[in-house]
């Protein structure tokens, strides 16, 4: 099976060196130089534009930052459906608004293409081992014809439902995750002012009712794990600004369907507060600073 796979950064990498490894031959693009000169030296072959990835492969995979990005590459003249054969499966893993994931998928059926929507969850870290968690929305024999690819690259493979239910369940689970991430953060710092060790505190929280994925496995204090973000200067992982769009989309969402979330609101702003003071491109965790 040929794979052509656009947008190789902190998740893309390592999803294709995976694919790589499982003996896939691998075509990728990303705007980014050293992006694939980095594909390049674990063996990927790298093409100067995106409709050269797609050309000849039987499934195309983009993983790229947002629903703009996702619109650009696969529509308009230039984009993928008015370049591509149709034979070619698309697996868009991005994060994006499940409303763009089905306008995508209706225009790429529109084209005779199939299309899932198969956003991930696991960071840096499950991309890594191949341990990644995905949620599909498509049709079934779409899923089915890909679950032996995307099993190379994550652990658990779900079939959420149709186009865009993918990204549905995607939005609810991140506008979760940014709102742990924050009450994480808060424990901390409170158990912190009180003169606790942070890494004694984070170990009994974890074994209490208080436990949670930001708390055992992606700790936001610098000091508490290795290897992890908040470790590293908080660089690489899940940007702040990648969050803030997530809560944006589970907002919007809320909204359009005047659901309530007022959580997801507040947890927003706080995102946005910590964007503005020039955070953006550090990992997520570092919320941890936020004053
Ligand atoms: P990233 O910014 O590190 O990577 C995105 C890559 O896409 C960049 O290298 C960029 O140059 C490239 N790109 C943008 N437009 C392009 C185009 N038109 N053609 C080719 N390449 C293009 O972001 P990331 O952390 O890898 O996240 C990617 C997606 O996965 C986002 O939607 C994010 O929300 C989601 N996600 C991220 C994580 C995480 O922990 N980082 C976890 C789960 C999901």
């Amino acid at each position: 099976m040929n794979i052509g796979f656009i947008g190789l950064g902190n998740m893309g990498l390592p999803m294709a060196i995976n694919l790589l490894k499982a003996g896939y031959q691998v075509t990728g693009f990303d705007l980014v130089q050293s992006q694939l000169d980095a594909f390049a030296k674990e063996g990927g072959k790298t093409v100067a534009n995106a409709n050269d990835a797609a050309k000849n492969v039987d499934v195309l995979i983009s993983m790229l930052p947002a629903s703009r990005h996702v619109e650009g590459l696969y529509l308009g003249d230039s984009g993928l459906l008015a370049n591509t054969y149709p034979q070619t499966i698309l697996v868009d893993c991005s994060t994006i608004s499940p409303k763009v994931a089905q306008a995508v998928a209706s225009a790429a059926q529109a084209k005779g293409f199939e299309m899932v929507d198969a956003p991930v969850s696991g960071g840096t870290a499950g991309a890594q081992a191949g341990t990644l968690t995905f949620m599909v929305g498509g049709q079934q024999s779409a899923v089915e014809r890909i679950r032996p690819l995307l099993e190379k690259m994550g652990k658990n493979i779900f079939h959420a439902g149709a186009n865009g239910a993918g990204q549905t369940v995607k939005v609810c689970n991140n506008m979760l995750l940014g709102i742990q991430m924050l009450g994480t953060c808060e424990a901390l710092r409170l158990g912190i002012a009180n003169g606790m060790d942070p890494k004694i505190l984070s170990d009994i929280m974890s074994k209490s009712s208080g436990r949670n994925w930001a708390l055992e496995l992606y700790n936001p204090c610098p000091g508490v794990m290795d290897n992890v973000p908040s470790s590293k200067d908080y660089a690489g992982g899940f940007g702040v600004d990648l969050m803030l769009k997530d809560m944006g989309l589970a907002t919007e969402n809320a909204e359009a369907l005047e659901a309530s979330v007022p959580l997801g609101k507040l947890a927003q702003q706080l995102y946005e507060a910590h964007s503005k003071a020039g955070y953006g491109q550090l990992d997520f965790s570092s919320v941890f600073n936020l004053k």
